[in-house]
């Protein structure tokens, strides 16, 4: 059954501070979310799969809230926080509640990481990138058994104390990865169905100390509540990685939707070189905010809302989750007037 909470069975045995933050988990109301990155505009996939995930928590009865997920401070910004949280608002997907930022919650991913320090789980990796590829492609004719792509091949897993201490005596400053043994995990996705991947050792913080992805979203979605989780399928191979990290640290596994992804003409990401794919180009070349927000819920099964007063409220009677193709969807299939720059030359 699509909402069925039987996932979160899992007793909250953690030490994380979990009544601590967020309103949601106070009143023991639970919460789906929306994370982007504020590091550029949103373009239409992300307006898209914004809109699927506010009207699933409101069609069953959860809070929404929006977190920033600004863990990198060299490319977010309080400016393009601003623009997403106004573009978001435009197509009908707000919040009643506060806003919170990945960069302002180091010390609750601390914890985690200390936690899973002491627990053995974590090690010190001084490899560089370019180590970790050429390793990688040295080994990419052996067999990689349930590893995802790009699977850190464990270089730094079994150093000695003394191989530590020459690589410290070098200057080399460690990440802090995973220690993981080739676990897999099933994902029962809300609309990609059955999908089954492995883990490797991801990094848990970086060497300069800043917390990784995988982490953070685990602790943050705990920490708020958050027991449905929509996003980009490009996530979906992600997911046992946090899986197992809420494992590890006692947190439930919330229910996943990952959304198919709008591709461009070429069928890859949406890129610049597809025209104009944020709501602000559009309006540029001349599309009504309007226009934009109904070619975005016509695209996941919604009517045109036309001049009614509260899209999102006629949506949310009308929409449900069965409605939303399973496959990735065109740009060229939105009733928008999308140029490319091969067009706009001819
Ligand atoms: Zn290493």
């Amino acid at each position: 059954m699509p909402f069925a909470r039987a996932g979160l069975a899992v007793d909250r045995v953690g030490v994380l501070p979990l009544d601590a933050i967020g309103p949601c988990d106070k009143n023991g109301a639970m919460a789906g979310r929306f994370a982007p990155s504020p590091t550029g505009d949103l373009h239409i996939g992300n307006l898209r799969t914004a809109l699927v995930a506010a009207l699933l928590a409101e069609t069953s009865g959860r809070e929404f809230i929006i977190r920033m997920e600004d863990l990198d401070l060299v490319t977010a910004s309080p400016e393009f926080e601003d623009r997403q949280i106004e573009d978001l608002s435009s197509i009908g997907v707000r919040t009643t509640q506060e806003i919170v930022r990945q960069s302002e919650r180091f010390e609750l991913y601390r914890e985690a990481i200390a936690q899973l320090t002491a627990s053995g789980d974590a090690y010190p990796c001084y490899c560089s990138r370019r180590e970790i590829r050429a390793e990688i492609e040295a080994a990419a004719l052996a067999p990689h058994g349930n590893l995802p792509d790009g699977a850190y091949p464990g270089i730094c897993r079994d150093l000695t104390a003394s191989e530590r201490a020459e690589r410290e005596a070098e200057g080399r400053k460690p990440a802090l990865r995973l220690r993981t043994s080739g676990e897999t995990y099933v994902v029962n996705d809300l609309v990609a169905g059955r999908f089954e991947g492995g883990i490797d050792d991801v990094v848990l913080a970086r060497a300069d100390g800043v917390p990784a992805y995988n982490l953070a979203v685990v602790v943050d979605d705990a920490a708020q509540g958050v027991d449905q989780v929509v996003r980009g399928d490009d996530l979906l191979s992600s997911t046992p990685r946090q899986m197992h990290l809420q494992r590890l640290l006692g947190l439930p596994t919330p229910e996943y939707a990952h959304v198919p992804l709008v591709l461009g003409e070429m069928g890859s990401r949406l890129a610049k070189r597809d025209g104009a794919i944020t709501l602000r180009e559009l309006v540029e070349r001349g599309e009504t905010v309007s226009s934009i927000r109904d070619a975005i819920a016509e695209s996941i099964g919604c009517q045109p809302a036309g001049n009614h007063p509260d899209p999102f409220e006629l949506w949310a009677a009308q929409w449900s989750l069965d409605r939303l193709a399973r496959e990735p969807v065109q740009l060229s299939n939105f009733a928008l007037s999308i140029e490319t720059e091969d067009d706009a030359a001819s």
